[in-house]
């Protein structure tokens, strides 16, 4: 392992963390009310309080909103994931051959990523315990996207989860009550009492998260733009920063890209679509935003686990695998370990299709100087490809398909984009018009990665 460790080693003990500390709810919510500063044992007793039902959702609520207005600094957050952390189980991957690492992406449009880069990493001797989440509001979801290919399991009990990171050197998982559930209980009060917008609730339960999984490394994509969570840049980075800066807290390690979220990624957008996107990028295809933002992180997790000298280098064995056919087959094997029947990767064509494939036409000619990735995100919720409720069912089969993007010059009626539907799809269709804004001119264009962000925060 890079840093002479080894996954045992660092593990932490529960027990001692949890402690069982009896928590005065009251006096802790005046104390940030006021603006002041936690103990880290404050917190630990109060999350902890929390998720053994001691303090009640009405105490918690009224602590995550004083949160939201006077934040948490750098030490509270870090004792927040911590607690929020060893809430539950934590899987470890004692005595593996190689190192573990990960990608965590805050959410976009198109983002499809995960598919291809986990077996890519794994190709090139990384362990990748992955733990994905659905479709959340505009954004889809890893496991959404998989379970479109036939057969294909992502609740996996820990030890075949573990078994799977072993042998096939990945796993793609989803959350269970078991790994860190103050997370699933204080994401459900965020979402009721508009807490969510708020740096470190956010950090706080996406790694508390991750490294419930396993790993000790994660590269971010922290996304912005139209159509990701944080559209302004200034706020990505600031959430890059604090993920950097509690990760290492945590005694883990990572690195962050902040990457463009204004169009979506690749050309597909909706699961059975994207994961033929995926396999076209696992066989050296797939369109080039999509196939390069793969190949730069795959790039970065292969250094960050020391497998490659720097992220360039990784990037190019990267591609090696993907040339060399390992990665395809590692996604093949991943497929099968997991259910799906390899005969859909194969032949992606078998996969769900829509009844139907209505075409969006230009309404005048020019160059696209916007593709909205959020309208875009939109349009396929509304197609039944995410969930307008939690208890919605996706349908793997409906999406759009992008035939222009910014740049790109067309001419009037031809078409934008097709829509990939069970019926008629004439809202779709208009969405996607007015998603899409044509100039005379074409546009200045920024790169896809804006910006690698490696330190910690700097200071105020
Ligand atoms: N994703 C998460 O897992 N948690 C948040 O709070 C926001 C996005």
């Amino acid at each position: 392992m890079a840093d002479g460790t080894t996954d045992e080693t660092r593990e932490t003990d529960t027990e001692s963390i949890l402690g069982g500390t009896a928590v005065d709810a009251r006096a802790a919510i005046r104390k940030k009310r006021d603006g002041g500063k936690h103990s880290a044992d404050e917190i630990t007793a109060l999350t902890s309080g929390f998720t053994r039902g001691r303090v009640p959702d009405y105490q918690i609520a009224a602590w995550l909103m004083a949160v939201y207005f006077r934040g948490l600094d750098a030490e509270e957050t870090l004792a927040l994931t911590q607690a929020m952390l060893h809430s539950g189980e934590v899987i470890t991957l004692p005595g593996l051959p190689g190192p573990t690492v990960d990608k965590h992406s805050t959410g976009g449009v198109g983002d499809k990523i995960s598919l291809a880069l986990a077996p890519i990493v794994a190709a090139c001797g990384g362990f990748v315990p992955m733990i994905s989440g659905r479709g959340l509001g505009h954004t889809g979801g890893t496991l959404d996207k998989l379970e479109s290919i036939p057969g294909f399991r992502t609740q996996l009990a820990t030890e075949e989860f573990r078994k799977l990171v072993r042998l096939q050197g990945l796993a793609f998982g989803g959350q269970t009550a078991s790994l860190a559930p103050a997370d699933g209980r204080l994401y459900a009060l965020r979402d009721v009492t508009a807490t969510i917008e708020c740096i470190p609730l956010i950090v706080s339960s996406i790694l508390s998260k991750k490294f419930a999984s396993g790993t000790r490394r994660v590269v971010f994509d922290v996304k912005t733009g139209r159509g990701a969570f944080m559209r302004d840049r200034e706020r990505a980075r600031a959430l890059a920063h604090t993920l950097l800066d509690v990760t290492r807290g945590l005694g883990f390690e990572g690195v962050a890209l902040l990457t463009d979220m204004d169009q979506p990624l690749g050309n597909a957008v909706g699961n059975a679509l994207e994961v033929v996107e995926a396999i076209d990028i696992l066989h050296g295809g797939g369109p080039e935003d999509a196939k390069a933002l793969t190949l730069a992180l795959a790039g970065e997790m292969l250094a960050l686990a020391g497998l490659a000298p720097t992220a360039e280098e990784g990037a190019k064995e990267a591609r090696m695998a993907v040339v060399g056919g390992k990665a395809y087959k590692k996604f093949l094997e991943i497929v099968e370990a997991q259910g799906g029947e390899p005969r859909y990767v194969d032949d992606p064509k078998q996969l769900p299709r829509a009844a139907k494939v209505h075409p969006v036409p230009s309404p005048r000619a020019g160059v696209v100087a916007v593709l909205d990735a959020f309208q875009v995100g939109e349009v396929v919720v509304h197609l039944g490809g995410g969930r307008l409720r939690k208890e919605d069912r996706v349908d793997p089969a409906v999406g759009v398909t992008l035939l222009k993007k910014v740049g790109d010059r067309v001419e009037a009626g031809e078409p934008l984009a097709r829509v990939h539907a069970q019926d008629a799809a004439q809202e779709a269709i208009q969405s996607l018009v007015a998603a899409y804004r044509i100039e005379d001119e074409a546009p200045a264009r920024g790169p896809l990665v804006l910006e690698r962000v490696t330190g910690a925060t700097p200071a105020a």
